[in-house]
C-alpha cells in the first residue's frame, strides 16, 4: 500500500506529544492504539523523560553541507574524480535538500 507522512514537531517525549491522551489515570498513546489494535499503554514512570520505545514517529533526516555526498563518496573510493562524478554527487546534494524542502513547506506534497 502507498504510504503517507504526517509532518508534526517531533515531541522529545510522550508527555509533550499531540498523541497523548488518558483513559482511567492511565497515559496512553493514540496513535499506537490505532497503528496495534489498542496496545498504547505509555510506560507511566518514563512518559515525561522519553519516547515510548515502540513510538511510531520517525525524525526527518537532516539537509546536507554542500559536498556531503562528494565526501561520502571520496571516503567509500566511489569517486572518480571526473566534472561529471563531481556533478552527479553535487546533485544527489541537491536533490536530497528540495525533497526535504517540498516535504517541510506549507502544503508541501498535499494532493487537493
Ligand atoms: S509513543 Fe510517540 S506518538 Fe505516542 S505519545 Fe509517545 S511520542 Fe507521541
Amino acid at each position: 500500500m502507498a504510504k503517507a507522512v504526517l509532518i508534526m514537531d517531533f515531541p522529545e517525549s510522550c508527555s509533550k506529544c499531540k498523541f497523548l491522551y488518558e483513559f482511567q489515570g492511565i497515559k496512553k498513546c493514540q496513535l499506537m492504539n490505532v497503528l496495534n489494535n489498542g496496545a498504547s499503554k505509555l510506560s507511566q514512570s518514563t512518559f515525561t523523560q522519553k519516547r515510548h520505545d515502540l513510538c511510531p514517529l520517525r525524525g526527518l533526516p537532516g539537509k546536507k553541507e554542500s559536498d556531503s555526498f562528494l565526501i561520502e563518496a571520496v571516503k567509500n573510493d566511489c569517486f572518480d574524480g571526473t566534472d561529471s562524478d563531481t556533478a552527479y554527487f553535487n546533485g544527489k546534494d541537491a536533490g536530497w535538500n528540495a525533497c526535504l524542502d517540498e516535504i517541510l513547506k506549507d502544503g508541501g506534497m498535499r494532493k487537493e
